[in-house]
C-alpha cells in the first residue's frame, strides 16, 4: 500500500499536565532526528497528534523507525486522497484487501470535519462499505466488534483513510526527564537498563571503560555497536570512552584480591560522576540486578555507592535474567551482547571476589591509591563520539575495502 503519511498518537500525555508542550516539542524534535536519513519526510507535531508526511518515501522503513520512538502510544499509516469519492472507494478496497483473511469482519467509521462535502457520514459509511463488500468475497460487516475498522476522515485538505493501529514504544520522549549517564559494558544487562531509562524520557549518554591491551578493539567496538542499536530510537547518542588500564593495573598491584572488584567499581563510579558533573548529568544508570553475581549484593552496592551522593538508578534491579534476556532480544541487543569479546571487568576479576565486602575495608584499602592522580589521567584520556544509526563499528575494515573497490 502506498501510504502517504503516518498519524501518531501521543502516549502518557494526559498525566503530564502543563508539560504537554515540552512533551510535544521533544517528540517532534526526536522524530526529526530519528528520521533524518529520509530527506523527503516532513514532520508536523500538533497538539493532539503528530503527522509524518512521507512525500513518496517507502513507508516500511519509516514505520519500523517510528515504532522505536519513545512517547508514541500508537500510530497508523494513512492514505490521503483528494476529495473524490471514487478515489476513496478504490483506496478502501485496496487497503482492506491487504489485511483481509477469510472469516474476517469489518466496518467503516467516517468523520467529517468538512461539512461542505456532499455526502454525510452515514452515506459514506454505507457506500464505502458496500463497495468493499462487493469487491472482497467472504468479507462481512460487524459494527460492534469488527476485525478491521476502516477510518475515513473527511477534511478540507483531502480524505484520509486508515485501517491499521500499530502499538508504539510507549514511555516519554527522550530528553523530557533530563540527562543521565549510563555505565555501559558489553554485557546483556546494561543495554537493557539503558533502554528502560531512555523509555522514561532520560537523555542517556553512554560511559564505557576499556583497558587496552587487556581488552581488544573489538570489545570497544561492541559497546559502540550496542549504542548504535539504542540510537535508532533517538537519532544519536554520545559515547564516552574512559581508559581504565592504569587504574586496573595499579589496583591489582596494591589492593588485596578480595577487594579488587569493589575498589575498581568505586573508581568507575567516581569517574562516571565526574563526567556527569561536567556534562550536566543528574543521575547514573547501571545494569546491576540484585543477586546475579558477586558485585551485585546489597553489601556490595553499599560499599560501591559510598563514593557519591548522586542518584544511582538500576532499571533492571529486580528482574530475572530470563526477563532481561527477553527484553534484550526484543530490542535487538542480545545477539551483540553475547559475542565473546571480554570487557575490562571480566579480565581483572579475581577468582573469588568478596560477595559481602566491608565498607570500612574498601575505604581503607583505597587509601593506598593516588585517587586524584589516577582520575585525572583517566579523564585526560576520555574520548567522546556521537553514535548514529546505521554505523558499522564491528566491521570497519569492510567499509575501508568498499572504498578501495
Ligand atoms: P552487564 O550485563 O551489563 O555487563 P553484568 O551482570 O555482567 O552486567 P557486571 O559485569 O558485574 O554485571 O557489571 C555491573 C554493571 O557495571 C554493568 O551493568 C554496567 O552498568 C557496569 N559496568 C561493568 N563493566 C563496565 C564497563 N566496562 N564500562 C562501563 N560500565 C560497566
Ligand atoms: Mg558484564
Amino acid at each position: 500500500m502506498q501510504y502517504t503519511e503516518i498519524m501518531v498518537r501521543y502516549g502518557e500525555l494526559s498525566t503530564k499536565g502543563k508539560n504537554i508542550k515540552d512533551f510535544i516539542n521533544r517528540l517532534g524534535g526526536n522524530t526529526v532526528k530519528a528520521l533524518h536519513d529520509f530527506p523527503d519526510v516532513q514532520i508536523y507535531a500538533k497538539r493532539d497528534r503528530m503527522h509524518i508526511e512521507l512525500n513518496g518515501t517507502d513507508p516500511e522503513p519509516v514505520l519500523a523507525r517510528v515504532k522505536m520512538i519513545f512517547g508514541i502510544q500508537t500510530f497508523s499509516p494513512v492514505v490521503r486522497v483528494d476529495q473524490d469519492i471514487d478515489a476513496v472507494y478504490a483506496t478502501a478496497i485496496e487497503m482492506i484487501k491487504e489485511q483481509f483473511k477469510p472469516g474476517m469482519t469489518f466496518k467503516v467509521q467516517t468523520k467529517r470535519s468538512d461539512k461542505n462535502f456532499p455526502m454525510d457520514t452515514n452515506a459514506i459509511n454505507r457506500e464505502v462499505g458496500g463497495m468493499v463488500l462487493d469487491a472482497i468475497p467472504g468479507l462481512e460487516v460487524d459494527v460492534k466488534n469488527p476485525d478491521i475498522e476502516l477510518l475515513v476522515d473527511v477534511r478540507l485538505n483531502g480524505i484520509f483513510l486508515s485501517s491499521l493501529t500499530i502499538k508504539g514504544a510507549g514511555g516519554f520522549p527522550v530528553g523530557t526527564a533530563g540527562k543521565g549517564m549510563m555505565m555501559l559494558s558489553g554485557g546483556i544487562d546494561s543495554p537493557v537498563a539503558a533502554y528502560l531509562g531512555m523509555k522514561r524520557g532520560v537523555d542517556m549518554e553512554m560511559v564505557h571503560f576499556f583497558s587496552p591491551p587487556y581488552t581488544t578493539q573489538q570489545a570497544l567496538a561492541k559497546a559502540k555497536q550496542l549504542t548504535e542499536v539504542l540510537s535508532q530510537s533517538v537519532g544519536a547518542i554520545k559515547f564516552i570512552s574512559i581508559p581504565f588500564t592504569e587504574i586496573q593495573e595499579t589496583i591489582k598491584e596494591t589492593v588485596p584480591e578480595g577487594y579488587l572488584m569493589t575498589v575498581q567499581r568505586r573508581m568507575m563510579l567516581r569517574l562516571t560522576c565526574a563526567m556527569a558533573l561536567k556534562r550536566g548529568g543528574m543521575a547514573i544508570f547501571n545494569g546491576e540486578a540484585l543477586g546475579q553475581v558477586a558485585s551485585q549484593t546489597m553489601e556490595s552496592m553499599m560499599a560501591i555507592n559510598d563514593v557519591t551522593t548522586m542518584p544511582i538508578i538500576r532499571p533492571v534491579v529486580s528482574m530475572d535474567k530470563t526477563e532481561i534476556i527477553e527484553i534484550a532480544k526484543n530490542i535487538d541487543t542480545y545477539a551483540l551482547s553475547i559475542l565473546p569479546f571480554e570487557d575490562c571487568c571480566t579480565i581483572f576479576a579475581p577468582p573469588s571476589p568478596k560477595t559481602r565486602p566491608d565498607l570500612e575495608k574498601a575505604r581503607k584499602y583505597e587509601q593506598l591509591l593516588d585517587i586524584d592522580g589516577l582520575m585525572e589521567r583517566a579523564l585526560d584520556g576520555v574520548e567522546i563520539d556521537t553514535v548514529r544509526p546505521g554505523t558499522d563499528y564491528m566491521h570497519p575494515q569492510q567499509a575501508v575495502f568498499a572504498e578501495l573497490l
